[in-house]
């Protein structure tokens, strides 16, 4: 099942995300008979925030950094999404991520819109210092956006728990008052929440289990290989090694690792936390990361980037299911291609929505001032992504089509509905 007119596009527009994404509504909307009126509502951002903002440096210089804040719907209730910080950050970037979080939140069922930000910064050349103040005067610069109740950033690449402290203490500065629930991913003694860091590799681990399920296939023997060890990456790995996946490749950006034996994953924890890579790892052989994504497997997931599945490696893949950890790793021309392959694909907004999920929990539990145990955001978090597995692959085999279309339809039609109850204010 194809995905729309993806056969004429260049190199740089199907790595576009922004592009990538519409393509993906674009055929949803038509297959769902959406009324041409909300189409054009939900098509494009409702906000978009560009600042250029000074911040002094360590060495007393000053330089001027470009941050933005799009929020893409606020129907179902407040914006929602991360925060990123590196150096290729692009407004086409976070308008994408934006509204991937408004489909996202939808699927998951939870009552959130999509938003997204950005700072154009190579946070790894920073200081501590120099971080703080950029993460300070970028929260000042967009303060009058953000809040409880309409837009709550989390952590997303370049950007962490530390991070989200600073969001939140310039935000209570302003505010007179100390407001935790104006982000979420915060450290444990300031609101955050028991399960929130090892969520999104939780969500990907129950559709994976899911998965193994629906096609009736074995978690026992199941050969796994990840791509990025980071959060979302090393976590799913973790638990999925303790739930006795066979992880036999994990693909780092300057390197990757494989075993056809399984690597242990406990001790590759310890050696990338001793040493800041997974390069020289003693438990595994030394492989090229790009080989590992075209090496053979049950389970293949991409938990590092953008863009890692394109049309010049797509008709490689030898995985029988993806997974897709990262937000677009597989461009739109490549989907068609996996789709002819019939290699079921488990798309991003649901297989790492345990991130905002876990979020939303967070948020509750700020506002509530009453904090969960652990165990219980975790019962809770698989249920809600079991859930929704059942609900996606159920909507892909009423409508006919591929898994990626149908969460993109059960998300568009539940934004578009809660839109017309709502009514257009004039
Ligand atoms: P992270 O920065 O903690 O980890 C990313 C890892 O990927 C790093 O170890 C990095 O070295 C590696 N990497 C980067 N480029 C690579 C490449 N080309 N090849 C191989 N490895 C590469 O980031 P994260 O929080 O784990 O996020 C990863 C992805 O998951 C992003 O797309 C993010 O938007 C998405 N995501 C994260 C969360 C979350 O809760 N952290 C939630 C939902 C989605």
């Amino acid at each position: 099942m194809a995905t729309g007119n993806t056969t004429n596009v260049t190199l740089d527009q199907e790595i576009n995300p922004w592009e990538a994404q519409s393509a993906r509504f674009d055929f949803a909307a038509r297959k769902l008979n959406l009324d041409e009126g909300l189409w054009k509502v939900l098509r494009s951002p409702s906000r978009e925030v560009i600042v250029h903002f000074p911040v002094a440096l360590d060495n007393g210089m000053i330089d001027m950094f470009t941050g933005f804040r799009v929020q893409h719907s606020m129907a179902r209730g407040p914006c929602k999404g991360g925060i990123r910080y590196a150096p290729d950050v692009t407004l086409d970037e976070v308008r994408a991520l934006a509204s991937w979080m408004t489909w996202k939140c939808a699927v998951v069922n939870i009552p959130f819109g999509g938003a997204k930000g950005g700072v154009i910064c190579d946070p790894h050349s920073m200081s501590k210092g120099e971080l703080e103040r950029m993460t300070r005067r970028y929260t000042s610069e967009i303060i009058e956006f953000i809040g409880p109740e309409k837009d709550i950033p989390a952590p997303d690449v370049g950007t962490d728990e530390q991070t989200m402290a600073w969001i939140m203490d310039t935000y209570s500065m302003h505010m007179r008052k100390t407001v935790t629930s104006v982000v979420t991913g915060k450290p444990l003694n300031i609101g955050g929440s028991h399960g929130r860091i090892e969520a999104t590799g939780r969500g990907v681990m129950v559709v994976c289990i899911e998965s193994l399920r629906h096609l009736g296939m074995d978690v026992e023997g199941c050969r796994v290989i990840i791509q990025g060890f980071g959060n979302v990456g090393s976590n799913a790995a973790r638990l999925m090694h303790e739930q006795g996946f066979k992880i036999v490749g994990v693909a780092e950006r300057d390197g990757g690792l494989y075993n056809s034996g399984g690597i242990d994953i406990h001790q590759l924890l310890e050696y990338k936390y001793r040493n800041n890579t997974i390069l020289g790892f003693r438990g595994a052989e030394a492989m090229p990361s790009e080989e590992l994504l075209l090496a053979d497997c049950e389970i293949l997931i991409p938990a590092a980037t953008e863009n890692v599945i394109t049309s010049r490696n797509a008709d490689k893949v030898k995985a029988r299911i993806i997974v897709e950890g990262a937000n677009g790793p597989t461009t739109a021309v490549a989907d068609e291609i996996l789709s002819e392959k019939r290699i079921f694909i488990v798309p991003d907004i649901l297989a790492n929505a345990g991130g905002v999920t876990a979020s939303y929990f967070e948020w509750v539990q700020d506002r509530q001032g009453f904090f969960w145990k652990e165990a219980i955001l975790n019962e809770q978090l698989e249920g809600i992504l079991r859930d929704s597995f059942d609900d996606v692959v159920r909507y892909a085999d009423a409508h006919d089509v591929n898994n990626r279309i149908a969460a993109y339809m059960l998300a568009i039609d539940r934004v578009a509905y809660t839109i017309k109850q709502r009514g257009f204010y004039a």
